[in-house]
């Protein structure tokens, strides 16, 4: 009956590391694919242009809730300060 539940708990402890080690080897798998990828294809990254054309405050309006630059003008409300 002892000898029952040792065999039990070997089997279970098996499955386990068994587990384990197939989770490490489908981690190691997938570890190298992506720095490749990103090398690949880089991201696109925002880069500010330096005489601040692309860089602006926003202003909100009081009428119409918005965040806009000011040169754009009025939103198009009669009210709109802008
Ligand atoms: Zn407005």
């Amino acid at each position: 009956m002892f000898m029952k539940f040792l065999l039990t708990v070997a089997v279970v402890v098996l499955i386990w590391f068994g587990f384990r080690f197939a989770q490490r080897l489908a981690m190691q798998r997938q570890a190298p694919r992506e720095p490749a990828d990103q090398a690949a294809k880089p991201k696109p990254r925002f880069t500010p242009d330096a005489d601040g054309e692309s860089v602006r405050d926003l202003v909100k309006c009081p009428i119409c809730n918005t965040w806009r630059a000011p040169n754009l003008g009025t939103c198009g409300r009669k009210e709109c300060p802008h």
